[in-house]
């Protein structure tokens, strides 16, 4: 590990990849190899979540393709050092900054998105011009298998080298010094990392979980509602960090609703092979222990030999019942009923602060006391799980679901340090700061800082 580790150091002391056209050339590369790779990644996807070839497109091969294509599309402007304003008493200085990279950077991933999860921050960390050690899940070990084929293959280990094995690798990773550490996993595991990164000051992103709330109003559309909660919650049997962990629906449409959703799920998933496969037997017993069966409405036929999970409604749920003391993360959806709104706030005031938060309403005054009053990663009105597709806006947790925020200008952003600083002008010197000082030099300064 301390070998591979030393030749990406001295790899980044080349400078070698700080130039725009290497940075563009080891996107292309990444690109190429992706497409290239694309039927095995599928296959392996498919053999570890049971992930269909259409989400394994939509929400990780195609999703990072699409990333690399807006980054090398804007990759030149973002590199170029930016001239900002200065002051009238720094006058003869111009100021700038430029951003660099970091050096020497971690990447560890969790089992739900193997591939995006550390192929998207790895195409930040590339386009900020970082030398990248990847450690992905050690739950999904099929696509674990293609990405390490794929990394080494396309990558010179001392720039972009990829290390398996179980979490005492990571934990070993983590006891050496790295420039930047970008982590997506739980929160109880994103504390082990920020207390390791803490012992060597290492900057860190922490993109962690937790339970995401839905709110649905009185005049919501309720339909739109159940088909976009029935797509965003069961998409990858439930293992999505943002999916709506538990909705709030109006006591007066909650019936309405009920049905609405139990037909959209109908509707969306007649197909067996559409549906994913819970990742591993420890996590498909957690989840049977969360269904409360008298609670049951809808779904809960599984199959302990496959790990699959049908997608299932619990209803009138409370925070007593054990389905509300976690983060779901499988596909089982608690329905919970609520009266007053601000009474909801208040309660969910009370709560971690979410990764995320969905609101379905026709009520612009309801939009802005929610968004005004709750804090939350990110989220969406009248939609669910969507904003985490728009590169344009950053993504990422709040709290105790995580630190910091990546996908777009955003991921190059966090993979660069900002190094601010100004030229100053030869022909003429501003001294009025330097002693000796008087009354008369004071009473200047306080007129121009005022
Ligand atoms: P996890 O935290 O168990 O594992 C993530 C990574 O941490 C793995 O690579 C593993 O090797 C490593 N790890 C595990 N235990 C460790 C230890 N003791 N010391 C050092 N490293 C260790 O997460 P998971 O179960 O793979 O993923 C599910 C969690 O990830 C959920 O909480 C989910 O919400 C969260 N998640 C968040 C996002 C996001 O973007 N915010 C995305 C996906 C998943």
């Amino acid at each position: 590990m301390i070998e591979i580790i030393n030749q990406q150091k001295k790899f980044f002391q080349t400078n070698q990849t700080k130039s725009y056209t290497f940075r563009r050339m080891q996107l292309i590369k990444l690109r190429d190899a992706m497409i290239a790779y694309e039927d095995q990644l599928k296959e392996a996807l498919f053999e570890d979540l049971h992930k269909s070839s259409f989400e394994s497109y939509t929400t990780e091969i195609g999703f990072t393709l699409h990333s690399i294509r807006h980054t090398l599309k804007h990759l030149h402007k973002w590199m170029k050092p930016k001239k900002k304003k200065t002051p009238i008493f720094m006058l003869g200085s111009k100021s700038y900054v430029m951003s660099e990279p970091y050096g020497q950077t971690l990447i560890i991933g969790p089992y739900n998105y193997p591939i995006q999860l550390v192929l998207e921050p790895l195409v930040g960390a590339i386009a900020a011009g970082n030398t990248v050690i990847i450690k992905p899940s050690e739950f999904t070990k099929a696509t674990e298998k293609v990405l390490v084929d794929l990394i080494s293959s396309t990558f010179d280990p001392s720039y972009i080298k990829i290390m398996t094995g179980d979490y005492k690798v990571t934990a070993s990773l983590l006891e050496h010094k790295f420039d930047y550490i970008f982590f997506t996993g739980s929160t109880k595991v994103g504390q082990i990392v920020y207390e390791q990164a803490s012992k060597h000051l290492t900057p860190v992103t922490l993109e962690l979980g937790g339970k995401s709330p839905t709110i649905i109003d009185e005049t919501a559309d309720l339909k739109k509602a159940a088909a976009s909660i029935s797509f965003g919650k069961f998409l990858n049997a439930g293992q999505t960090c943002i999916a709506p962990d538990y909705i709030y629906v109006h006591k007066n449409v909650h019936d309405q609703f009920l049905e609405l959703l139990k037909k959209a799920i109908d509707k969306q998933y007649t197909k067996i092979d559409d549906m994913g496969y819970i990742v591993n037997d420890r996590h498909f017993h957690r989840l049977q222990n969360l269904i409360s069966l008298d609670k049951v409405v809808y779904g809960n036929s599984s199959n302990e030999h496959k790990r699959f999970i049908s997608p299932t409604i619990l209803d009138r749920v409370t925070w007593h019942d054990n389905v509300m003391k976690e983060e779901i993360f499988g596909p089982i959806l608690p329905i919970l009923v609520y009266e007053e709104l601000d009474e909801l706030i208040d309660l969910l005031k009370t709560k971690e602060k979410p990764l995320a938060l969905y609101l379905f309403t026709k009520q612009k005054a309801v939009i802005k006391k929610v968004f005004n009053q709750l804090s939350f990663g990110g989220g969406a009105v009248n939609d669910t799980i969507m904003h985490v597709s728009n590169p344009y806006i950053p993504f990422g947790g709040v709290g105790t679901s995580g630190i910091g925020s990546y996908h777009g200008q955003t991921s190059f952003n966090i993979f660069s340090h900002q190094k601010s600083y100004i030229k100053s002008t030869t022909l003429f010197k501003m001294t009025l700061g330097y002693p000796p000082y008087s009354d008369k030099k004071e009473k200047l300064v306080k007129k121009v800082l005022k």
